[in-house]
């Protein structure tokens, strides 16, 4: 008998038609307003209704200006949020729009609310989609004709994904962050060893990670190509879920732990690939090109592309250098930066703004450093202020925002200026993901608020 990975397990419980690609049933669809339209509109060019409306959540996230919420950042960010509200209302489906307590980051305000749970397929126009996989669920982007398919139908025509293994060993060191084990997993893999996979990421480095810190990892599966990562729920994600509005209760509780304690690889499964990663190894890590898989830790240099034996490699690191206006064999301690961004899908939760608050306690930003610090949702925010994290931050200098995407993509307003460096929190380094010229180096927040302070790149242990 063939021994099931828990890919192929979920996989298999959503299948409605085999074939070449098979027809899967989508237990939750989000949605959020850049890539939505076209998909709403095809459905009315059709003539057709969505058929789930129950099964969809709508949030405004990546348009949204952070500092006031009356303007949107130009003309098109308006009529983006305009037509997701009538979409949302003409087909009735609950969005969480710019002022409301339930607003922020689409894969933010899934699982706080308790609707990303074990065993279920989600998907979203949006690759970080991948997030949503830390709670053990198949959960991946999707494109603008798939998206209207699923409002249509709740189904979705897909090739299985082959499923991966990356098995973490050993524990994290201690400031050694979930940011700093993707980053390092990335550094060690490269951007295309999980390209088409489902990654399961296990082992007990994994299984020791907090919900957020799992989310952290499986947004940046799709950095490694892969279309999505998860973890096998266990007691930690049944904790974080216990309890959150839309999770089940009583004794629907009690069965549904019963059904996701069964959620899990064979012990002889066999995976397509397998990687295996020492966690033992890990120092805090910083992105010195542009891509996340080209870091170092932060006690080290910048790499020069001629030790590269691949030709292609050393093209893309000389090429990322150019951009990144660094040399090889500068201290990554050496390099100063202009702004700090502590926010994003990949580590703008609770448990983040507290490791970025405790760093910055009682200290303040350097001279002529900007920070942002932007949470994930109204929830976070709400939650950081009850605590006093955002006069903190205050009092270190940081601006504290209303929620979205930010700086993590220079589409909403909060921009990095041409030539300027930033310490960003999230999961892109792409040339111009900032801001047309921006330098983004990719760092957790602990060691962003650390570089805040030292106006260099820093971890907590050099302050
Ligand atoms: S925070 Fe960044 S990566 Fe996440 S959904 Fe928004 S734009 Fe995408």
């Amino acid at each position: 008998m063939t021994r099931k990975t828990l890919v192929d397990k979920i996989w298999d419980l959503h299948v409605v038609e085999s074939g070449a690609a098979d027809l899967i049933y989508i237990d939750l669809h989000l949605l959020h307003e850049v890539s939505s339209p076209q998909a709403f509109a095809g459905l009315r060019e059709a003539g057709r209704a969505v058929r789930r409306p129950a099964l969809a959540v709508a949030t405004s996230d990546h348009d949204v200006p952070t500092d006031g919420r009356e303007l949107p950042p130009d003309a098109g960010a308006a009529k983006q949020l305009q037509v997701l509200a009538d979409n949302c209302r003409d087909n009735d489906i609950e969005l969480h729009p710019v002022g409301s307590p339930g607003q922020g980051i689409v894969h933010v305000i899934g699982p706080q609310m308790g609707l990303t749970r074990p065993g279920t397929t989600i998907v979203c126009g949006d690759s970080h989609t991948a997030t949503h996989g830390a709670f053990g669920a198949i959960a991946f982007g999707i494109g603008t004709s798939e998206i209207e398919h699923v409002l249509a139908t709740q189904t979705l025509r897909a090739r299985r994904p082959e499923s991966m293994a990356v098995t973490v060993t050993g524990e994290l060191p201690p400031g050694v962050t979930a940011k700093d084990l993707a980053l390092g997993i990335l550094a060690a893999g490269g951007t295309d060893a999980g390209t088409g996979t489902l990654i399961e990421f296990r082992g007990p480095a994994v299984r020791a990670l907090s919900m957020e810190g799992r989310m952290t990892l499986c947004n940046m599966a799709v950095e490694m190509g892969a279309r999505s990562g998860l973890v096998a729920p266990d007691d930690t994600t049944f904790t974080y879920l216990k309890g959150r509005p839309r999770a089940p209760r009583g004794e629907l509780w009690e069965q549904a732990v019963a059904e996701w304690r069964t959620l899990c690889s064979d012990p002889d499964a066999v995976f397509g690939r397998e990687l295996v990663f020492d966690a033992g190894s890990l120092a805090p890590r910083v992105t010195w090109g542009t891509n996340p898989g080209q870091s170092v830790p932060v006690d080290g240099v910048v790499p020069d592309p001629a030790d590269s034996t691949d030709p292609g490699e050393r093209a893309a690191a000389e090429r990322a250098l150019a951009y990144m206006d660094l040399r090889p064999g500068t201290k990554m301690r050496d390099v100063g930066i202009d702004v700090v961004f502590i926010g994003s899908c990949t580590n703008s939760r609770i448990e983040d703004l507290r490791a970025a608050a405790d760093v910055l306690r009682g200290r303040r930003v350097a001279d002529g450093v900007r920070g942002l610090v932007v949470p994930g949702s109204m929830l976070v925010r709400q939650l950081a202020e009850q605590e006093g994290l955002d006069r903190v931050f205050a009092a270190a200098g940081f601006e504290w925002r209303m929620p979205g995407c930010s700086m993590c993509v220079g589409i909403n307003g909060d921009t990095v200026a041409p030539g300027q460096r930033c310490a960003s929190t999230s999961n892109r380094n792409f040339e111009g993901r900032q801001g047309a010229g921006a330098r983004t180096h990719l760092v957790s927040p602990a060691t962003a608020a650390a570089t805040a302070v030292a106006g260099r790149f820093a971890t907590p242990a050099d302050l």
